[in-house]
């Protein structure tokens, strides 16, 4: 669980961390690979999602998704990706998450992903958390933290050790101001 006072300032700076669906790029599981392959380019993002004619979250596409397709014997040709739809090579194996105030959730999500798709509970594509936003909200909290808490260090009567430990960390010992 994180800790409150930092779950705490965290909120406080009131601060959206989600881009909302109109300002994302997405393309629908119908296109084709060529229109998807020029959106993409033109977008320079690593990697977007997939919804279906009634804005649900699909999947995600990818660039070396499409790529691979392109490589043949021969070499590189972007014929075969006029015939294939999005689809048929996306990825449909991703985590969504509905509750976008779990930040507990988010935090641990965009440890491994560089963005989190949040969805409502009917699946409908609502925006997306990533990575970026998540790092203004923790710069925030490293500069607003002794605003709102005093953090005192844990001292303990174990080893010398974990005492040192205890006084890098400070992290406990917190009075509300
Ligand atoms: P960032 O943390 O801003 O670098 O974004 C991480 C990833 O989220 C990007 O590589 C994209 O895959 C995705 N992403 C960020 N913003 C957008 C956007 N406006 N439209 C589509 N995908 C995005």
């Amino acid at each position: 669980m994180i800790d409150k006072p930092i779950e705490t300032v965290m909120r406080e700076s009131h601060r959206d961390i989600l881009i909302p669906a109109d300002l994302v790029a997405t393309v629908n599981q119908d296109n084709d690979l060529q229109h998807v392959f020029m959106v993409l380019t033109k977008v320079k993002y690593a990697k977007i999602p997939v919804l279906d004619n009634d804005n649900h979250f699909m999947g995600l596409v990818s660039l070396p998704m499409i790529t691979e397709l392109m490589m043949q014997d021969t070499g590189i040709t972007s014929r075969p990706l006029e015939s294939v739809k999005v689809k048929q090579i996306m990825q449909k194996d991703v985590p969504t998450i509905y509750e976008r105030d779990n930040l507990e959730a988010v935090l641990r999500y965009l440890v491994d992903e560089n963005f989190l798709v949040y969805v409502d509970s009917e699946n409908h594509f609502k925006g997306i958390i990533t990575r970026r936003e998540l790092f203004k909200e923790i710069n925030y909290l490293a500069h607003n933290f002794n605003k709102h808490y005093i953090a005192l260090p844990v001292y303990n009567h174990k080893s010398k050790n974990e005492t040192k430990h205890a006084k890098i960390q400070g992290s406990k010992g917190l009075i509300n101001r």
